[in-house]
């Protein structure tokens, strides 16, 4: 079994000592975990000696009406997929021992990528993110962190945090876990009922429209992919845009080389977001 590391206090003692003699890697997650999380957990045993996960729904991140009250939490099921996956130690610590004073602290605030695409739809969202981000580190001082490419914007944030602020952390990125018939694994998921989990493919083929319309410009990408989330009755799209991952600026017509498509669409009430990366122009 892992060890359990239920309070700050004891996760700083603990893992202090551990920093004496390993290196560590850390696995932020918010629980309901799925094999998109356990695939994080891989990547972290392969580039440290011991891995911690972080299992924490963090209130500072959910904007006011989001699914903070009814989002997973799946506690004894994650530490048993844990315990499988070789982790040495879990944090899950309170709300109260994070926030004592309430969200209403000092925040990390991002750069202006944290204020487009996602941050348009949920207020604030990034500014929770990556201050508990930051707690997580200061808390566990990992020498490796491992985020999906899943939440692309996230990762972008994380990275940029990492280089503004010199953590000596290194940054992993990880590849997209999906189900056989494209959908990506999300804790969100387990919302859906059968007909909107068949509606939810919609995401993933908007994604593949805009990549396959790579050599016909961006207009045609992103109207291909806005077709194929208007086909279904049950989705409503946030937004279909497409951005430089190299900066994550938005894209326009002139544009050529490598882009990330990025999709937020509700399905019934059930938010879900995915990417792909393409290429925009003739040659591949
Ligand atoms: P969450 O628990 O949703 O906050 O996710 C924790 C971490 O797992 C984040 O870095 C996510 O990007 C990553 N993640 C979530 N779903 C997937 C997936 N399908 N494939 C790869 N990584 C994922």
């Amino acid at each position: 079994m892992p060890h359990v590391l239920t309070t700050i206090a004891e996760a700083k003692e603990v893992l202090r000592e551990v920093g004496k003699t390993d290196t560590i890697a850390l696995v932020p997650t918010m629980g309901a975990l799925h094999d998109g999380h356990l695939s994080l957990v891989d990547i972290a045993k392969r580039n440290a000696t011991k891995t911690v996960v972080s299992v924490f729904v963090n209130p500072m991140q959910f904007a006011p009406g989001e699914d903070f009250e009814r989002y997973p939490r799946t506690f004894d099921d994650d530490l048993a997929k844990l315990d499988a996956a070789g982790v040495d130690y879990v944090f899950a610590p309170a709300v109260s021992d994070m926030y004592p004073e309430g969200v209403k602290q000092t925040r990390v605030v991002g750069g202006y990528a944290a204020g487009l695409l996602e941050a348009a739809h949920r207020l604030a969202h990034f500014d929770g993110v990556l201050t508990v981000v930051t707690k997580l580190f200061n808390i566990v001082r990992p020498n490796v962190a491992v985020f999906g490419e899943k939440d692309a914007q996230q990762l972008f944030l994380v990275r940029r945090l990492v280089r503004d602020l010199n953590l000596d952390i290194n940054v992993i990125g990880a590849p997209i876990i999906r189900e056989d018939d494209g959908l990506a694994l999300s804790s969100r998921n387990r919302y859906l009922s059968t007909e909107e989990r068949a509606a939810a493919l919609s995401l993933v083929r908007a994604l593949s429209a805009a990549a396959s319309n790579g050599d016909r410009g961006i207009r045609e990408m992103i109207s291909g992919a806005q077709g194929a989330l208007m086909d279904e009755k049950l989705v409503k799209m946030d937004y279909v845009s497409i951005v430089d991952p190299e900066t994550f600026a938005l894209v326009n017509e002139a544009y050529r080389g490598k882009a990330l498509v990025l999709v937020a669409a509700r399905v019934g009430t059930t938010r879900l977001i995915d990417n792909m990366s393409a290429y925009v122009g003739e040659y591949r």
